[in-house]
Order: C-alpha cells, then sequence, then structure tokens
C-alpha cells in the first residue's frame, strides 16, 4: 500500500528545492542575452554553449515540476500510485526512487521497447 501523507512529502521536498534553483536559473539564461559584457573572458560560443546547457536544464527542471505538481493533484484526488495504463498499483520502491512515474514497470518497460 502507499501511503499518501509520505509521499505528499516527498514530491513536496522536491518541488521546494526545484523551484528557486529554477527561477535562478530562468534569471541566469535571460541576462546572457541582455548582457555580453557579462560574460567576460568566455567567447561568444561558449556563452552560447552555456546558454544552450542551462536552457535544457531549465527545461528539465520545468517537465519534472509539471509531472510533481500532477503528482500531488493525484495524492488529493487517491489517483496517485495507479498505473496509468493498466490500473494496477505501481511499486511504492519504484515511486520512492521516481515520485512522479505515472506507469508501473512492466507497462513502462513496453513502451520503451
Ligand atoms: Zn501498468
Amino acid at each position: 500500500m502507499i501511503d499518501p501523507d509520505r509521499f505528499r512529502e516527498l514530491i513536496q521536498k522536491r518541488i521546494d528545492v526545484l523551484l528557486p534553483s529554477r527561477e535562478k536559473n530562468n534569471k541566469r539564461t535571460n541576462s546572457v542575452e541582455l548582457d555580453q559584457t557579462r560574460v567576460g573572458r568566455l567567447s561568444r560560443m561558449d556563452a552560447m554553449q552555456m546558454q544552450q546547457m542551462e536552457l535544457a536544464l531549465s527545461r528539465r527542471q520545468q517537465t519534472e515540476l509539471i509531472g510533481l505538481k500532477r503528482a500531488l493533484s493525484r495524492l488529493d484526488s487517491g489517483e496517485y500510485g495507479e498505473c496509468e495504463e493498466c490500473g494496477e498499483e505501481i511499486d511504492p520502491r519504484r515511486l520512492e526512487i521516481d515520485p512522479i512515474a505515472t506507469l508501473c514497470i512492466s507497462c513502462a518497460q513496453r513502451k520503451e521497447t
């Protein structure tokens, strides 16, 4: 059985870590465009590469945040831990590692192959 309180806490903790770091990231990404002098010794190429990496990171964080918020609303509606594909319960050990998982292991594996 899944303990909703436990996972709510786990998810909330991830959000608490992600939100501030994403905001910092967004500010940085914006300032690269606005302020070329900030780049300093870095060549323009390096700066662009770094910007790409930061963009990729912030996209990943955005995706994870959306997943976390969806997980919270599934917790509220009592659907958390149910596989979206087959309706079986997702192994809590799997959720512990990846609290935003919406598929059980066998469905996830089937989708990958
Ligand atoms: Zn499944």
